[in-house]
């Protein structure tokens, strides 16, 4: 059996040499870095855990999770959070439809559920922005509930462990995956198991350069020894992103900056920002539209460019820092002073460079 994983060729699909639980669970046991949310698996801390580790790397993630906690400590604070005090904890996190669908989800489990997160794996999926992995992630890790987390480093890990070809993005692959993953999970030790794996995909089962001299199931896995290690697993390229010029003006009168809500669909939605035209603006025309909202411009600076990419649209950022003479703000915007851009209004990730430059006294600007 060993001989025939090992000499099999690119394409083939073979499962492991035997269970890889006992080699893998000992190896987490041994390796697992210490999270605050593994040293106090609640539900609620893992599901809010893994909300924002979806998009976010570990070590930015660990900072936002102990403020968020810290300020909201059960689901019936995150249920009650004003929108803009929320949106502050989130603040520099992106993809904020994630911070929108907790808040929702949290109102949910206090009407429907008394306030405790649903013990079942269905019941955890019917609720906002958690979709399969997430439900699999709290009941397996939260409630100990026999159940598949399936994320790209567990679709990974597989696919070389089988020396799988399939595409990992297709849901036949990801459903295929998470049979594979319940064949070979302890029922008593789920979470660990599911933990163990996406660890392992994290330190060593890495994506381009896995470190097969130093994994514990190398003597089970398929593609070890095999340049399928590396190459697998074989993932769709994803589709082009879309790029749109966006025009910023930084307006600063003696009141402060002007901010703008935007609106409550799409991109950002109900989050501040400062004044901009998702559309590339010449000076001339970007001076009339401030004038047109009744704001004198007295004088500008160009402002540095910078660009933003978002899941499926990419901004290149430019345009101008303005000096405008006092005037009410118009509908719809406020004027803020640095201190309340620091402390109350909390600007996406989009505009960090932007944000900097409003919050800087150093008098570069103007
Ligand atoms: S032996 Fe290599 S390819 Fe196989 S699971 Fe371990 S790290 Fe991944």
């Amino acid at each position: 059996m060993k001989q025939e994983n090992r000499e099999s060729a690119p394409g083939q699909n073979c499962p492991p040499r035997g269970p890889i639980a006992p080699a893998l669970l000992e190896w987490f046991y041994r390796h697992r870095r210490s999270l605050p949310f593994r040293e106090d698996p609640t539900p609620y801390h893992i599901w809010v855990s893994e909300i924002m580790l979806q998009q976010t790397r570990m070590t930015a993630a660990v900072p936002y999770y102990l403020r968020f906690i810290q300020a909201l400590p059960t689901v019936e604070d995150l249920a009650r959070c004003p929108e803009d005090q929320l949106a502050k904890l989130w603040e520099g996190l992106g993809y904020y439809s994630r911070m929108r669908n907790l808040q929702k989800a949290a109102r949910v489990i206090c009407e429907k559920y008394g306030g405790a997160l649903p013990a079942s794996l269905e019941e955890l999926k019917k609720l906002p922005g958690v979709g399969e992995y997430t439900a699999g992630a709290i009941a397996s890790i939260g409630f100990g509930l026999p159940a598949p987390a399936v994320d790209g480093n567990v679709l990974r890990v597989f696919s070389r462990l089988w020396r799988d070809e399939r595409d990992i993005s297709t849901p036949a692959a990801k459903k295929e995956c998470a049979a594979r993953v319940m064949a070979q999970q302890p029922p008593e030790a789920a979470g660990d198991f599911n933990q163990a794996l996406m660890e392992l995909g994290a330190l060593v089962c890495l994506p381009g350069t896995p470190d097969c001299a130093a994994c514990p199931l190398k003597e089970l896995c398929s593609s070890y020894g095999t340049p399928d290690a590396a190459r697998l697993p074989v993932k769709a390229p994803r589709a082009e992103r879309k790029v749109r010029p966006v025009t910023v003006v930084l307006a600063r009168s003696e009141q402060g900056f002007l901010l703008g809500r935007r609106g409550r669909g799409g991109l950002l939605a109900g989050l501040w920002q400062p004044l901009l035209w998702e559309e590339g603006l010449e000076k001339e025309e970007t001076l009339a539209r401030l004038k047109q909202m009744g704001l004198e411009p007295e004088s500008s600076e160009a402002l540095p460019p910078a660009r933003h990419v978002f899941t499926h649209v990419e901004w290149r950022m430019s345009g101008w820092y303005c000096r405008v003479g006092q005037a009410p703000a118009p509908e719809g915007f406020v004027w803020a002073e640095p201190d309340q851009i620091r402390e109350e209004y909390a600007l996406p990730g989009a505009f960090k460079v932007y944000r900097a430059l409003m919050l800087d006294e150093s008098g570069n600007f103007l």
